[in-house]
């Protein structure tokens, strides 16, 4: 099979006073993840995008990822920052955004992690909670402390979604490491699984070729060495999303 291309979407340094240089970053497990499903990852610096730039990207890709990372900026979605917790990276808001507009034109297969829901969530005219612990009534941790692949809550699966067709099952354990969720869904968005607070855990788009947004970060339990239901769910999750990009 011919490994499909497919970008994945880059934070900068913008809250790492250690980088030297200004830096697009991205943790490994993204693209080890996709390479272990079958595709050859590319990492998609943070330009000023300009429209013909991003559509000459998009038509050299197979796919798009859109990666996790820090807060999109609230204006974006009529708001204020709330608190000093939000964390804005604006200069990687200038340049994401204009590119997953066009992926949605272009229907371009796409699989967004974490930053990445809240990202296609708001591009859709969605909402974010800016800060969980201070909007939202539960006592699920929903930044946890344990290793970034170990699972800390459930999400219950909507049954008939592309996401329960891909995962098997009802329910599924996943890690969490997020301030921010889901608030109002987008246009044409629907909520695939929630977490047991009701806190929106995924999202797609069932009219499209393969729109599927997760709040979890399947890239790190898929490269976890044990094979638990949890690991055989996020790496079919990956399997399919290179598959839909072939
Ligand atoms: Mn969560």
């Amino acid at each position: 099979m011919k490994r499909p291309l497919i970008g994945v979407t880059s934070a900068t340094c913008a809250f790492d006073c250690h980088a030297p240089q200004p830096q697009d970053r991205l943790n490994q497990s993204y693209s080890r993840a996709l390479w272990q499903a079958g595709a050859v990852p590319v990492i998609l610096p943070n330009l000023p995008e300009d429209a013909e730039t991003v559509m000459q990207t998009l038509a050299r890709l197979d796919g798009l990822l859109l990666s996790g990372g820090w807060d999109i900026s609230p204006t974006r979605y009529g708001e204020s920052p709330l608190n000093e917790i939000v964390k804005v990276d604006e200069e990687r808001d200038r340049a994401e955004f204009p590119l997953i507009r066009a992926a949605l034109e272009r229907e371009t297969p796409l699989l967004a992690i974490c930053r990445g829901i809240q990202a296609l969530n708001v591009a859709l005219g969605g909402t974010l909670y800016q800060d969980i612990p201070s909007q939202v009534e539960t006592r699920l941790q929903h930044q946890q402390t344990e290793p970034r692949h170990v699972p800390t809550h459930t999400i219950a699966v909507e049954s008939g979604s592309r996401l329960a067709q891909i995962v098997g099952a009802a329910r599924l354990e996943t890690n969490s490491m997020h301030h921010q969720a889901v608030r109002e869904v987008g246009e044409g968005l629907r909520v695939t699984a929630r977490a047991e607070d009701g806190v929106i855990e995924a999202l797609e788009n069932p009219l499209k070729p393969f729109l599927v947004a997760v709040q979890f970060h399947p890239e790190e339990i898929a490269l976890a060495p044990e094979e638990t239901a949890s690991v055989q769910a996020c790496r079919a999750l990956f399997r399919a999303f290179v598959e839909a990009c072939v």
